[in-house]
């Protein structure tokens, strides 16, 4: 018997399963799910901080990120399942006169496509969380609407839609190749170690694996593995009570609190190692977290240390993530690159992708985030990247 499907979508991160759901529910068929793991959201999603906000500084990422928020605060009353949501803000501290005005001019931005933002002073932010170091804080802004979420509940919520509605997911199941048809001009379907599928539509949706499979079709997709570090400390005097999400933009150190500590992570300076390793650097932790935590909240000194994770963002040249159709292979459809902010982004993405492949208007227009622009060299700047 020829196994088919209308869609094949290869991924079972959080973008995965909110693409299989959205398409199974706006009637494009047949969708089968591939996960190579033997559960869903173990890699990128089930490592990421569960941060949510409108505050960007490229349009594209703000209107993603007006629509999908809602669909993230209201998806327990929308769909009748648990997720875990703290709409607590986003406070970002800035330490710089040149950065604060380039800051306010993307407050502005993102206020004027309809995000609530407030521009703040020191004391205002110290009187937000407090134990924040504030010397030569030159301002704020804070995000009202922005806060943070369970990245496992939303990858699990959308799977039980999925299965409700019909989507058949594969655990360990991994998309060996993507084939085309002679010319390479058009998808047939996904190889598997289990047999071939045969389908018209194939969605890529590998997080930091999406570069190796689209190389099976002969696409070259610039999508790159960077290690990220998380720490949650254990309690200690003066731990705020608040879970805003606080970001220093002079490291980009940032923290909220998580139980009865809290969690932290800062991107790593100079040149970025390219690895899928994610083992822990106690080094780094020591010598270069540590010290950047201090400086923000120094009462983080008394802490201990409760757990820690290493984890890839998917990162691409401009940061932004790499959305829809291909033109060179049709039939192949992408959604990857989130570059570390894409948990937040499922929402939507999944309903974009579902009306690009079902050939309805899409509630937000991603057509700059197509694979194309690399080539032509139309990059996007984005500078709130985590
Ligand atoms: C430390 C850290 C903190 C983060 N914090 C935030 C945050 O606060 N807010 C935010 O919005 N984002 C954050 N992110 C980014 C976010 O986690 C990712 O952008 C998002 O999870 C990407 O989801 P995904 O489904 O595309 O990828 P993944 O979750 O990586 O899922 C891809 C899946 O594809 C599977 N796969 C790969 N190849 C194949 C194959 N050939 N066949 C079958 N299956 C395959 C993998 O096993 C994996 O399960 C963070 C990331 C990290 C690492």
């Amino acid at each position: 018997m020829t196994d088919t499907a209308d869609v094949v979508v290869v991924g079972g991160g959080a973008m995965g399963v909110s693409i299989a759901w959205h398409l199974a529910a706006g009637g494009a068929g047949r969708i089968v799910l591939l996960e190579r793991n033997g559960a869903l959201g173990m890699e990128s999603t089930g490592r990421c901080a569960g941060g949510f906000r409108i505050q960007f500084t490229s349009e594209i990422n703000v209107r993603l990120s007006l629509a999908s928020v809602p669909m993230i605060r209201e998806f327990s009353a929308t769909h009748g399942l648990p997720l875990d949501v703290h709409v607590e803000g986003y406070l970002f501290l800035v330490r710089d006169l040149d950065a604060w005005a380039r800051h306010r001019e993307a407050a502005a931005m993102q206020r004027a496509l309809g995000a609530r933002v407030d521009e703040l002073g020191p004391a205002d932010a110290a009187g937000l969380i407090p134990g924040l170091e504030i010397g030569g804080v030159v301002g704020a802004t804070f995000g009202p609407d922005d806060g943070i979420a369970d990245p496992s509940g939303l990858t699990n919520g959308y799977a039980t839609l999925a299965r409700r509605a019909g989507v058949d997911i594969r655990l360990r199941t991994a998309a060996t190749s993507i084939r085309t048809n002679a010319g390479g001009s058009r998808v047939l379907g996904v190889e598997t170690a289990a047999g071939f599928i045969e389908a018209p539509v194939v969605v890529n949706a590998a997080g930091v694996w999406a570069g190796p499979l689209a190389a099976t079709c002969g696409l070259d997709l610039p999508v790159r593995p960077e290690l990220r570090h998380v720490v949650v400390t254990s309690d200690f005097p003066g731990r705020p009570d608040r879970r805003t999400l606080v970001i220093d933009t002079a490291t980009m150190f940032y923290f909220h609190r998580e139980g009865s500590g809290v969690l932290m992570g800062m991107p790593p300076r100079g040149e970025p190692v390219v690895s899928h390793e994610t083992a822990v650097d106690h080094r780094w932790i020591a010598e270069e977290l540590l010290p950047a935590a201090v400086a923000v909240l120094p009462g983080i000194g008394d802490a201990g240390l409760a757990s820690s994770w290493g984890g890839l963002y998917e990162m691409t040249p401009d940061h932004h993530a790499i959305l829809g159709p291909v033109e060179a292979v049709p039939g192949l459809v992408l959604a990857c690159g989130f570059s570390g902010h894409g948990f937040q982004h499922a929402p939507i993405v999944g309903t974009v992708i579902a009306e690009l492949v079902t050939g309805r208007p899409p509630t937000v227009d991603v057509s700059s985030l197509r694979v194309e622009r690399f080539a032509r060299g139309e990059l996007i700047g984005e500078s709130h990247v985590v």
